[in-house]
């Protein structure tokens, strides 16, 4: 139908309706929450819509149409970052994207994310570039502050976890430390001697007990006083301690006054040369002991068994080496007894 066919009156009409979409276009563009901005392919911003004006408070933005893009006012990681973007679409004919901060006319900090799409003409020449911006700021404020929260609340998991494993830790070292002496406790001795029968299989190594026992303490304690006694106690542990040639030898408090010592890869002849040390460093303390049968100090009696991988066994090693100090009881006391096989 050719326009000279039709009424000015139908004539308005179809301008009307050729305007109707623009309209409608124009009045979604100016009340989405998003950014859209039009800049021309020498940067010049030719429109920009109102979601834009508002986050950034600028009273006229007519007064910015026809100029550069991005504004002077914009950081100069943002401007850097908007300027490169455009150049790329404008050289690739392609979408790019982009984060950057923006500040608003008071200085406030803006967070965009800008999705910048290249628009052709009928011809499928490059004719401008849509800027579609979104307010991040929010967004990322609360991003933030998760990531911020997330943190504190794995510190605070490292740290809980780090205080938990200290207490286990102490709890181990307690449950396995007598509390009078400081030395390992019966419970210790245990582990450690089914670990080293273990070993000693393994490796087919003598295992060497030796159970020193306080020669008359009950007659110290007596006449000393219970108090007295205790110094006594933490004395020898400490001295058998320090006679000890290994770090891998323990010492236990495995009774009231008697001590249980496991010496590994030792022998008969290497345990006696231990026990003797042992009894002789206690004695060289010259504690004074007016009660005892034995010496005018405090002296303690020690019993040995030394076994072999093939014969080891933990009740015999023990039975062996009470058995021993039994009989250095019986032979005068303050000596040292290997088992009589
Ligand atoms: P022997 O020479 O035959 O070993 O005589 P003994 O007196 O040492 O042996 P007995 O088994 O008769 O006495 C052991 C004493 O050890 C009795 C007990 O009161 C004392 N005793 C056990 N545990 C402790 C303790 O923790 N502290 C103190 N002070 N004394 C203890
Ligand atoms: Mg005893
Ligand atoms: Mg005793």
């Amino acid at each position: 139908m050719s326009s000279k066919q039709k009424s000015p009156a139908s004539y308005e009409h179809a301008i009307e309706q050729l305007r109707e979409p623009e309209r409608k276009s124009r009045a979604w563009l100016e009340q989405s929450p998003v950014c859209t901005k039009i800049v021309s392919l020498d940067f010049n911003l030719e429109y920009m819509s109102s979601a834009g004006v508002k986050a950034l408070q600028i009273e006229d933005i007519t007064v910015h149409y026809g100029k550069p893009y991005p504004f002077e006012f914009y950081p100069e990681s943002f401007k850097n970052q908007m300027a490169e973007s455009l150049e790329e679409v404008k050289r690739t004919g392609q979408t790019a994207t982009l984060e950057a901060a923006v500040v608003d006319i008071s200085g406030n900090e803006l967070w965009f994310h800008s999705t910048l799409v290249p628009v052709n003409d009928e011809n499928g020449q490059l004719d401008y570039i849509i800027v579609v911006s979104i307010d991040t700021t929010e967004r990322n404020k609360i991003e933030n502050e998760l990531t911020l929260l997330n943190k504190e609340l794995e510190q605070r998991v490292i740290s809980r976890t780090q205080e938990l494993n200290d207490a286990n830790e102490l709890l181990k070292v307690l449950s396995e430390t007598d509390a009078l002496t400081k030395i390992a406790n019966r419970r210790m001795y245990e582990i450690r001697i089914t670990h080293n029968i273990a070993t000693a299989i393994r490796t087919k190594q003598y295992l060497t007990l030796l159970i020193v026992d306080v020669d008359y303490f009950k007659k110290y304690n007596d006449n000393y006083g219970h108090a007295a006694g205790d110094i006594i106690l933490k004395k020898v542990a400490e001295t058998i301690d320090k006679s000890l040639p290994r770090a891998t030898d323990l010492v236990a408090r495995i009774g009231g006054e008697e001590f249980g010592i496991l010496l590994p890869a030792t022998g008969t002849s290497g345990g006696f040369e231990v026990a003797e040390n042992i009894r002789k460093n206690i004695e060289k303390l010259a504690i004074t002991h007016g009660y005892s049968g034995a010496s005018g100090v405090v002296t303690v009696s020690i019993g040995l068994s030394s076994l072999k991988a093939d014969e080891l066994e933990k009740e015999r090693l023990f039975r062996e080496a009470d058995s021993a100090l039994y009989t250095a009881k019986e032979t005068g006391r303050n000596r040292c007894q290997v088992f009589d096989k």
